[in-house]
């Protein structure tokens, strides 16, 4: 197996080709690392090769692993990717930098008003889920409904919008990849479009979306966030991951 170093590298090499061939520059592509089922250790080690930002699915145990790297907190972003019940979104205000996956105005409400309650925090940076599969069984908001969802949490207060995520059906088909990312795209722009002079859009500018199989695609597509998880940490065994 790879170490995580070499992983990382190989990954950042995968992003620069990409913007390369879209001719967009690299530093406009953030990685995040999502690190969900992997230990504190994989993390530091990331860290080491000087990974910032870590993705986390499950709030129990990023909560742990954010506890036990509490003394490297000043320099690690925490991003909340995965979905969000009501009754964790008190410990999410409380430990996490960014949440992916808002697909409800009352999630959003309750993060807002819980995140209140830490003065000491930089606001919840916010990025709007859309469903692009049309599947009922995965989360986000309908693209159509997309922009109505936008319009509400930028208007909550400790919470600064900061666009859209997606998460297409995989599917070994570049054509379908590239086309899935382009809807989201358009969404982002007409969205964008429709808000340009609105101070709670100001900060609207992350297109999260591509993952270790499809990352290619989606910065051919504009992605501003790519997260990736089995290129960086290995094949997770957990069944649920
Ligand atoms: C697990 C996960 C990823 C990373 O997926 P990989 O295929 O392992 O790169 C990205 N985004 C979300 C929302 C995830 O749950």
């Amino acid at each position: 197996m790879n170490s995580i170093i070499a992983n990382l590298m190989q990954v950042r090499q995968r992003i620069e080709l990409a913007t390369l061939a879209a001719k967009r520059e690299p530093e406009d592509v953030e990685l995040l690392a999502v690190s969900k089922t992997f230990p504190a250790r994989a993390i530091e080690e990331a860290m080491h090769a000087g990974q910032s930002a870590f993705g986390e699915n499950y709030v129990q145990e990023a909560v742990e692993k954010i506890v036990q790297l509490e003394k490297l907190r000043p320099w690690l972003v925490w991003h909340f990717i995965g979905p969000l019940q009501s009754n964790k979104t008190r410990e999410v205000a409380e430990h996490f930098d960014w949440v992916h996956s808002i697909d409800r105005l009352k999630i959003a409400e309750r993060l807002s008003s819980q995140r209140g309650e830490f003065p000491n925090m930089a606001p919840l940076q916010l990025c709007i889920q859309v469903n692009v599969s049309d599947e009922d069984s995965k989360s986000g908001v309908p693209l159509a409904q997309a922009e109505a969802l936008c319009n509400e949490v930028s208007k909550l207060p400790n919470v600064v919008l900061r666009g859209l995520m997606a998460i297409p059906a995989p599917n070994p088909d570049t054509a379908l990849q590239h086309q899935a990312f382009a809807a989201v795209r358009e969404c982002f722009v007409g969205i964008l479009a429709a808000h340009s002079v609105d101070p709670g859009f100001q900060f609207f500018d992350t297109l999260s979306m591509g993952m270790s199989d499809d990352l290619e695609s989606a910065i051919a597509e504009g992605s501003t966030m790519v997260r990736v998880g089995t290129a960086i940490f290995g094949k997770r065994d957990k069944i649920n991951a």
